[in-house]
């Protein structure tokens, strides 16, 4: 048997340590091990005293500032409860412009002098780190020189304990920033985009005659996709190792189109490894819901019950850590990118995105008439006018060099931003657009199944559409172009930020309008948003090439790829709003642009180098083995075949290499690096790998040297 071969036979194997994690009696509290690991609420109560506690709460549930003397008392209590879990160290976990989580760990243990240690942990560490973190990509925003660079401990998001297997670790979520005050992470816009978007409602909602409301704060729901292979195979794929994609591999003669897979019978040792990620999750408080077979082989999805912005947003980058951490524990590499496998689905994040008030109000919940629901209309128009008139910023948003596989090229999400409401709003919002006394509301339906045994089922007022990137749901909106390998953090700043502006937009023209009629005015107000935003709402089939043609006649952006939509990021209407919310400001813009212009660059070179890499060192030999094969037989009919493949492939191969050396001087370029990038290394990597598949087809198994598309997928 081929080496290979051999591979598959032992992944194939897998044996379960069956109840391990024990079969309990759950409707015991003590066998709950939600927020076990988490410096929540209950234990704060529980540790903290009482006025401490009732001050910290204040912070959490109103968004106020943080009182500093507090900070003593909650750090010794977090210390106390570290310590008596076994922790060792504390780590500030910050998000970087790397899309992960950054952590430098140190120790409570600090020596006393006398020859024994003490373990310590003061107010002040808690609040403020300074790790000397200066390589983080800071888009200009600090020199590698200026090393100071401040983590600020987030109240909003709790503390939390980390399993290893040789100990536990305490983190703390924390903002990242530079001497200067500018944001370097993640999560200091998004804190700031949440506020304005709670400024902007709340005085909005007075409009509308809420005198309750004291904060809206925004929700995210994200459903994650990802696959699973078995660990051989990745090991054995110098692709996957660097850059978590196979850039090579012919299609299968099985793929996707049964549809066989798609919610269908979770495989046993896929299901063990669910139930023990979901379980570590749990206690850490991360509120896991839903879990399924996705589209292709060896694809899945995993879902959390939505919680707020912030803390959804730390959720999802801790649990795509876990997800990678539990894998390697069931023998399995859990990829994330956007793309791993040509030709089959790639994985994508769906962000349900709502906003509610603290009195518990959805405001994109529409109710049973939306069409009398003022303040669903009021808010949902205000997200049509902010979608449509910042879809570049979007787009923007969710471009990264795996996302180009997906968005704009052959599979969905399209990179037209376009808003799906569902039949019934459509006809709610069209109706009252056109002002000629036609009736607004989807009369109650059921559906009959035409079975007697089967009861009649309420229909919903709209279908869905699985084509459109920006879609209602019921009681949110899902912004569905998201890649699998992202942080949740920018888009959610984004739709905070820009939803901001228009709530205030629309509340300014209410505020105007004051006619003492308080529904005519909002209808007022909400018709003549939507009548100049309706070019975005589209629900036809958003893959069609016709949806490209109409999308151009209403005069919609198509940006493709993440090279053409990126400068979004520093146009003058994303600066000006961006700066008029506090939520980024140019510099800050600036910053990120030129960060992820430069990921991009740095990620489609080092595909190429690897592509070429792989090709010399790898497939020419293969290839040129079977040449020899076919030679030393004697046999005619093949070598015509295998012979100009092979020696295409060494064109092919060494112009990739060519284009690997960029030109002089294009490396201070910026943006022309991406282009370059995109338009000669990327296209001639393509060029060799369709080559090389053909080869694969071809060349003898036993002198194949990567795993092949069909045992990663198939074999689990
Ligand atoms: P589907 O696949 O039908 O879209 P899932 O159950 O897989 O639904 O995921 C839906 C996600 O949307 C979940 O994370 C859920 O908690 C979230 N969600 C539900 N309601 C809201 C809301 N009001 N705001 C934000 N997210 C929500
Ligand atoms: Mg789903």
């Amino acid at each position: 048997m081929t080496a290979i071969r051999q591979q598959n036979v032992t992944a194939a194997q897998w044996a379960s340590n069956g109840g391990a994690l024990d079969h309990v009696d759950l409707t015991k509290d003590e066998n709950i091990v939600f927020g076990e690991n988490v410096f929540n609420i209950a234990t704060q109560r529980e540790r903290l005293p009482e006025e401490v506690f009732a001050k910290l709460v204040g912070t959490l549930e109103h968004g106020e500032a943080l009182d500093v003397d507090l900070a003593d008392e909650v750090a010794s209590a977090m210390k106390d409860w570290a310590l008596q879990n076994g922790a060792t160290h504390y780590t500030h976990v910050f998000q970087p412009l790397t899309n992960l989580t950054a952590e430098k760990h140190d120790s409570f243990f600090k020596p006393t002098g006398e020859g024994g240690t003490i373990a310590t942990f003061k107010g002040s560490t808690l609040i403020q780190g300074e790790p000397d973190a200066s390589s983080f990509p800071s888009g200009g925003i600090r020199a590698t020189f200026e090393a100071r660079g401040y983590t600020a401990w987030d109240p909003t998001s709790p503390a939390f304990l980390i399993d290893n297997p040789n100990g536990k670790l305490l983190c703390i979520p924390t903002a990242f920033a530079s001497w200067s005050g500018e944001a370097l992470d993640a999560k200091i816009p998004l804190l700031r985009s949440m506020d304005a978007l709670s400024r902007s409602a709340i005085k909005a909602l007075r409009l509308l005659g809420d005198d309750d409301a004291k904060r809206v704060t925004t929700s995210v729901g994200p459903e994650q996709e990802y696959f699973l292979i078995d660990e051989q195979y990745f090991y054995a794929r110098p692709d996957l190792i660097t850059t978590g994609r196979t850039l090579f591999g012919s299609e299968p003669a099985k793929g996707q189109e049964l549809d066989d897979h798609y919610f269908g019978a979770i495989p046993e040792r896929v299901l063990a490894y669910m139930m023990d990620l979901e379980r570590e999750l749990s206690k850490l408080g991360v509120p896991i819901t839903t879990r399924h077979n996705e589209v292709a082989p060896a694809q899945y999805e995993i879902a959390p019950m939505f919680e707020n912005s912030n803390i959804g947003s730390d959720h999802q980058q801790l649990t795509m850590q876990i997800m990678q951490n539990k894998a390697r524990q069931y023998g399995l590499v859990c990829l994330l990118h956007e793309k791993p496998f040509a030709g089959i689905n790639g994985s994508g994040k769906h962000n349900n995105w709502s906003m509610g008030t603290d009195s518990g109000h959805n405001l994109l919940d529409p109710g049973d008439t939306p069409s009398e629901n003022l303040n669903f209309l009021f808010f949902c128009a205000a997200v049509i006018q902010a979608v449509n008139k910042h879809q570049g910023l979007l787009r923007a948003a969710v471009g990264n060099l795996g996302q180009d596989h997906r968005l704009g090229a052959n599979e969905a999400p399209p990179a037209i931003i376009s808003i799906f409401l569902g039949a019934e709003l459509e006809r709610v919002f069209e109706t009252l657009a056109a002002d000629d006394g036609g009736d607004p509301n989807t009369p109650d339906a059921t559906l009959d199944l035409g079975a007697v045994a089967l009861p009649p089922l309420p229909m919903d007022g709209g279908d869905r559409n699985r084509t459109s990137p920006f879609a209602f749901t019921g009681n949110r909106f899902e912004f569905r172009a998201l890649g699998s390998s992202m942080s949740l953090a920018f888009t959610n700043t984004v739709l905070n930020a820009i939803t901001a502006e228009a709530i205030d937009e629309l509340a300014d023209k209410l505020e105007a309008l004051n006619s003492g009629d308080l529904a005519a005015d909002v209808i007022t107000v909400v018709k003549e948003s939507y009548l100049a935003n309706r070019q975005i709402c589209f629900d036809g089939d958003g893959y069609s090439d016709e949806w490209q043609a109409e999308a151009k006649e209403r005069g919609l952006k198509n940006l493709k790829t993440t090279v053409d939509a990126l400068p979004e990021v520093i146009s003058e209407t994303t600066v000006d709003t961006f700066g008029k919310y506090n939520v980024l400001s140019e510099r800050e813009l600036e910053a990120r642009y030129e960060v992820w212009i430069e990921q991009y660059a740095k990620g489609a070179n080092i595909e190429a180098e690897t592509a070429s890499s792989i090709a010399r060192t790898l497939i020419i030999p293969a290839a040129l083995k079977h040449l020899v094969l076919i030679d030393s037989s004697g046999v005619g009919g093949l070598d015509s075949e295998v012979r100009p493949l092979t020696e295409d492939l060494i064109a092919k191969t060494k112009t990739l290499e060519e284009v690997n050396q960029y030109p002089e001087g294009l490396e201070e370029e910026g943006i022309e690096v991406a282009k370059y990038a995109r338009d000669k290394q990327l296209t001639a990597m393509n060029e060799v790998r369709v080559i090389a598949d053909k080869l694969e087809r071809i060349v003898a198994d036993e002198f194949w040297p990567l795993p092949k598309y069909v045992e990663m997928l198939f074999i689990k």
